[in-house]
C-alpha cells in the first residue's frame, strides 16, 4: 500500500505522489503572535507534527517551512496597546508558542520565517503581479484583482454553491470591485511607526501574500504540501492560491491538508463567549501537556474534537496506564514486523492515528508478543509520547502543575512567590533544576 492523503482541493483520498521521488516540500501556517494560542489552535499545530513524524516514519525526507506572522493589524493594535516596539510584542508571543510546542512534543520545522524579514519577497510578488494585471492600485492600497483570475475559489468549492459575494461583503476593505482583497496597505496614521518605504508605496503588507511569498521563497514556485485548520481554506489559502498561481503561471500546491476543529460543548472557542482554554490553564489542573496530546490522538485529525475537562482524564487515564505498563516492558532486541506492519497501513490511509493507536495497545497488551519494546520505539517516532521516559510519570502532576506555577512567577518577576514555590516543591520532595531549555525537576 501507499500513502493516500485527503486533498481538500480534489475533495478525494489520492495517493500521495511528490514532486521529486523521497522528498516532500510541506508549509503550514504559523500563527499570528498577538496572544496566546488557544489549545484549538495547538490542535494544529500537532496534526502538522504528526503529519511531518508519518512521512519520515515513511520513509521521506521532510522539508517542513512554518512561517510567523509578526505584522498584522492585530499585532500592531496590541503593540500600541501595550506601549511597546512591535518586534518586543510579537518576540514575547513567540516565545510563548515555542514554549508550547516544546511542552506537547512538536518537532520545531526546518525553516522558521518571519513575515517582517521577507518584505522585499512580498514586494518583489506584488509588482510581478501588477505586471501581469491581476493587481490594481487604489486608493489605500494595491489589491488583486480576482476577476482576472480564472479559477479563484477553486480550493473553497466557492462557484459552485454561489456564495462568493455573500462572504466577501464582510470584508472591510475600500475596493474597485468588492471580491477584490488587499496585496499591500498603504500606510495610515494608525499604524504608528510600522511602515516600509517600497518602491510601491510606503505601508506593510496584507495577511495573505505573506504566505504566499514565504512558501515560495523556500520550497520554490511549486511544493507538495500545505497545511492549515479548516477556517483557513476561504479566503486564506484560496488568496494564496490565486496570488501564487496568478504570478508563475504554475501550480502553487498538490495537497492541501486541513485540520479540524477543537470545539467546546457550546460550540466554537471564542473570545467572546469567553470559553478559550490555554496549554498553561490545563497545567494549572495538574494535567500533562502530552495528556492533551494523547487526547489529540483519539480522534481522526479531519473531525472535529470536543473538549471536555472529563473528555481530558480519560485521555490522561488512558495514556498513564499505557505508560505504566511501558515501563515494565523489557527490550528484547527484536521488533514486532506484524504490528508494526498494521500500524504503517493505519498511517497510510489518510493519517488513521486513532487506528494506529488502537494498534499499539493491542501490541501492549499481547502477553505472547514479542519485540514490544522496539516496535514501540518506532510507533512512538510518529506518536511523540514519550512512551519509552520514565521521568514523566516518576514527576506527579500537581509537581509539575507547582514548577510551571513557578515558571509563570519568573517571567512575571515575582521572585517571592518563585522562591516559595520552589520550597513547596522541595518540601514534598522533588527539586528544580534551572537550564537554559527552563526549569526541569526530579525526584530528590
Ligand atoms: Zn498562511
Amino acid at each position: 500500500m501507499a500513502l493516500k492523503v485527503y486533498n481538500t482541493l480534489t475533495r478525494k483520498k489520492q495517493e500521495f505522489k511528490p514532486i521529486k521521488e523521497g522528498y516532500v516540500g510541506m508549509y503550514s501556517c504559523g500563527p499570528t503572535v498577538y496572544n496566546y494560542a488557544h489549545i484549538g489552535n495547538l490542535r494544529t499545530y500537532i496534526f502538522n507534527d504528526f503529519l511531518k513524524k508519518s512521512l519520515e516514519f515513511l520513509g521521506y525526507k521532510v522539508n517542513h517551512v512554518m512561517n510567523i506572522t509578526d505584522v498584522d493589524d492585530k499585532t500592531i493594535k496590541g503593540s500600541q496597546k501595550e506601549k511597546v516596539s512591535l518586534e518586543e510584542f510579537t518576540k514575547k508571543y513567540e516565545r510563548i508558542f515555542f514554549n508550547d510546542l516544546n511542552a506537547l512534543n512538536i518537532k520545531k520545522p526546518n525553516h522558521i520565517i518571519h513575515a517582517t524579514e521577507s518584505i522585499t519577497d512580498m514586494v518583489n510578488l506584488i509588482k510581478k503581479l501588477i505586471k501581469k494585471g491581476y493587481a490594481y492600485k487604489a486608493e489605500d492600497g494595491i489589491y488583486f484583482s480576482i476577476d482576472k483570475f480564472k479559477n479563484y475559489g477553486k480550493l473553497a468549492n466557492l462557484k459552485k454553491n454561489n456564495s462568493l459575494k455573500e462572504r466577501i461583503k464582510n470584508d472591510e476593505y475600500d475596493k474597485e470591485n468588492m471580491r477584490d482583497f488587499a496585496l499591500w496597505k498603504f500606510y495610515t496614521k494608525e499604524d504608528g511607526n510600522v511602515y516600509w518605504d517600497t518602491e510601491i508605496g510606503k505601508g506593510r503588507p496584507g495577511w495573505h501574500i505573506e504566505c504566499s511569498a514565504m512558501s515560495m521563497k523556500i520550497l520554490g514556485e511549486s511544493f507538495d504540501i500545505h497545511t492549515g485548520a479548516v477556517d483557513l481554506i476561504f479566503p486564506h489559502h484560496t488568496n494564496e492560491i490565486a496570488q501564487s498561481e496568478a504570478a508563475t503561471g504554475k501550480l502553487f500546491v498538490k495537497y492541501w491538508l486541513h485540520g479540524g476543529f477543537l470545539t467546546m460543548k457550546e460550540g466554537k472557542m471564542s473570545k467572546s463567549l469567553g470559553n478559550v482554554v490555554y496549554l498553561a490553564n490545563i497545567e494549572k489542573k495538574g494535567f500533562y501537556p502530552l495528556d492533551y496530546r494523547y487526547m489529540c490522538l483519539t480522534a481522526h485529525y479531519r473531525s472535529p474534537l470536543i473538549f471536555t475537562i472529563e473528555n481530558l482524564e480519560s485521555a490522561r487515564n488512558s495514556y498513564q496506564r499505557l505508560k505504566n505498563i511501558i515501563s515494565e516492558i523489557r527490550d528484547d532486541k527484536k521488533t514486532n514486523k506484524n504490528s508494526l506492519e498494521e500500524f504503517k497501513k493505519a498511517i497510510e490511509d489518510d493519517l488513521n492515528i486513532p487506528k494506529a493507536l488502537q494498534v499499539l495497545w493491542s501490541l501492549v497488551r499481547d502477553e505472547k508478543a514479542q519485540g514490544k519494546y522496539q516496535t514501540i520505539r518506532k510507533m512512538d517516532e510518529v506518536l511523540g509520547l514519550k512512551l519509552l521516559e520514565k521521568e514523566t510519570i516518576i514527576v506527579p502532576a500537581e509537581i509539575y502543575a507547582l514548577v510551571n506555577e513557578r515558571e509563570n512567577a519568573r517571567k512575571n518577576k515575582n521572585w517571592k512567590l518563585a522562591d516559595e514555590l520552589r520550597e513547596k516543591v522541595n518540601e514534598l520532595g522533588y527539586q528544580i533544576n534551572d537550564t537554559e531549555n527552563g526549569a526541569e525537576v526530579k525526584k530528590k
